[in-house]
């Protein structure tokens, strides 16, 4: 026995997070260490504990590897400090993923070890693009081939590859596209061979170059292919007319800052990349609890939430739920309707404005005057409830269940994220003033970038600060601002 960590060599998928297997969330949800490489989609970071440390490594390592050993050594290192570490790859650890070569490591350092296979680039890319591998009567094989020669310089031999009938699929072949070009036509390959080539697969930048073996590296060229992406050669290519599907979903293409705090941004992110698009976090604020103590509720015969963060603090401080079965109970939004429903309270009203106001106008019709009335917000909650108390002739109390904090940056860090991105959405003011201060109010630095908001408030703060509301939800929430971009 040794009091070394465990290694977990784990293939994340490429692209699009949702790929990332149930075990490999769970790896990297109870990992100490996480040391990931490129082709990983950032976003699967967000699955990681607090306080996990993040290594990126492997910037070359696709391309030849020279920072191999240091990720070998890394990982024999960190496993000694006890910690247990999920090795993050693209794809599959196997599939061109030196996942072997890390396995040897450790082994020769006694460190226990599992693997996790992932989903491999080389079928789920063409898969995204509308590409079967395989296809009744067309394609009754597939090969894989790494397109890269060898330290050595050897390579393929291609008067073998070229009377395949399969799909030949090449990774890391763009460097080399010309001569695997050349020597399949030389080998006697049709030169009318589709070919596609797919860069930056499954992720929303996804771009796909069509063409035939003869035409396919003057096209290549044209369109200026980067790494990473996959040639695809064979007839199966054709499908792609037909079977196309990503590209189509209402977000592709479009990369969506997310700027509310991290725990909930994940929500807002899958429902982006459910419609193809990507999300980009950069959280602006951050939620704390407020609650010491929740006062005695028998005074009060109704009580208000505006969010779902409000419910949730709440029902955290409550000892007893019966202690409230007397108190009407109104929410905004379906989102703190689905938060109650959690612990099995069905509001007795709900607005169908979105509002605080319309909430507390609301509550007349449930109480008595002079009823004392419960708001449960947070700290910038736009509530008024001394106006309210005089227009309804009810007490209005507010408890403050949680403080947003503003998150600030340095201008450089967000501009360099907005570089990224083409949308930015806004989900409270809090979130738009801890913006604006990171920018130094320099709206410069937004030009070209479309604005979304969840709802008139934010909209008047955004359009304070001299910006233009490019698109506001009807609905105020989530779903209402990703709507209002579609
Ligand atoms: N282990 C990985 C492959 C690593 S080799 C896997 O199983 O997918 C790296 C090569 O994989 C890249 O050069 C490229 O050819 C391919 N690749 C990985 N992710 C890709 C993506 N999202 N889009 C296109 N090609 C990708």
């Amino acid at each position: 026995m040794n009091n070394n960590g465990k290694v977990y060599i784990l293939g994340a998928g490429p692209g699009d997070v949702s790929l990332l297997t149930l075990k490999g969330k769970k790896i990297i949800s109870q990992a100490d260490c996480i040391i990931y490489d490129r082709l990983i989609n950032n976003n699967i970071l967000k699955f990681c504990k607090k306080g996990a440390e993040l290594i990126y490594l492997g910037k070359k390592n696709t391309e030849g590897g020279f920072i191999q050993n240091e990720i070998n050594k890394l990982l024999v290192e960190k496993a000694k400090e006890g910690k247990n570490i999920a090795r993050v790859k693209g794809g599959d650890p196997f599939v061109f993923g030196r996942g072997g070569e890390e396995i040897e490591e450790l082994i020769a350092n006694n460190i226990d070890f599992e693997i996790v296979p992932g989903i491999t680039s080389s079928i789920s890319v063409p898969t995204y693009s509308g590409i079967p591998v395989t296809h009744r009567g067309i394609a009754r094989s597939f090969h894989i081939f790494t397109g890269h020669t060898m330290a050595d310089g050897v390579w393929h031999d291609f008067s073998v590859i070229a009377k395949l009938e399969g799909t030949l699929v090449f990774l890391m072949g763009i460097k080399n596209l010309s001569i695997i070009v050349n020597d399949l036509i030389k080998n006697g390959k049709n030169p009318k061979t589709p070919v596609a080539i797919i860069e930056n697969g499954c992720f929303t930048t996804q771009r796909i170059t069509e063409g035939t073996l003869e035409n396919i590296v003057k096209k290549a060229q044209e369109s200026k292919i980067k790494p990473p992406a996959i040639t695809i050669i064979g007839d199966v290519v054709e499908f792609r007319n037909q079977f196309k599907w990503f590209e189509k979903k209402e977000l592709f293409g479009k990369r969506v800052m997310v700027t509310r705090d991290n725990q909930q941004a994940m929500e807002m992110i899958e429902k982006i990349e459910e419609l193809g698009g990507q999300g980009k976090s950069l959280p602006f604020i951050s939620i704390q609890d407020n609650i010491e103590k929740i006062p005695e509720l028998q005074e009060y015969k109704g009580i208000l939430f505006n969010s779902p963060n409000g419910v949730e603090k709440f029902m955290d401080k409550l000892d007893d739920i019966r202690k409230i079965a007397h108190l009407k109970i109104g929410v905004v939004g379906d989102k703190t309707c689905k938060m109650l429903e959690k612990y099995k309270i069905v509001p007795d009203f709900m607005p169908k404005e979105y509002t605080i106001d319309k909430l507390a106008e609301k509550v007349v019709e449930f109480t008595e005057e002079n009823d004392k009335i419960l708001m449960v917000t947070s700290d910038i909650s736009p509530e008024n409830c001394q106006e309210y108390g005089k227009k309804y002739n009810r007490v209005f109390e507010k408890m403050v269940a949680y403080n947003t904090k503003k998150i600030k940056y340095d201008k450089l860090t967000v501009e360099k994220e907005l570089k990224e991105v083409d949308i930015i959405t806004f989900l409270s003011s809090s979130a738009v003033d801890g913006f604006m201060e990171s920018i130094e109010f320099d709206n410069e630095i937004l030009k070209g970038l479309k604005i979304a908001s969840i709802g008139p408030v934010t909209s008047k703060k955004i359009r304070d600060y001299g910006l233009d509301v490019d698109y506001e939800a009807k609905k105020y929430n989530i779903q209402g601002v990703i709507d209002s971009i579609k």
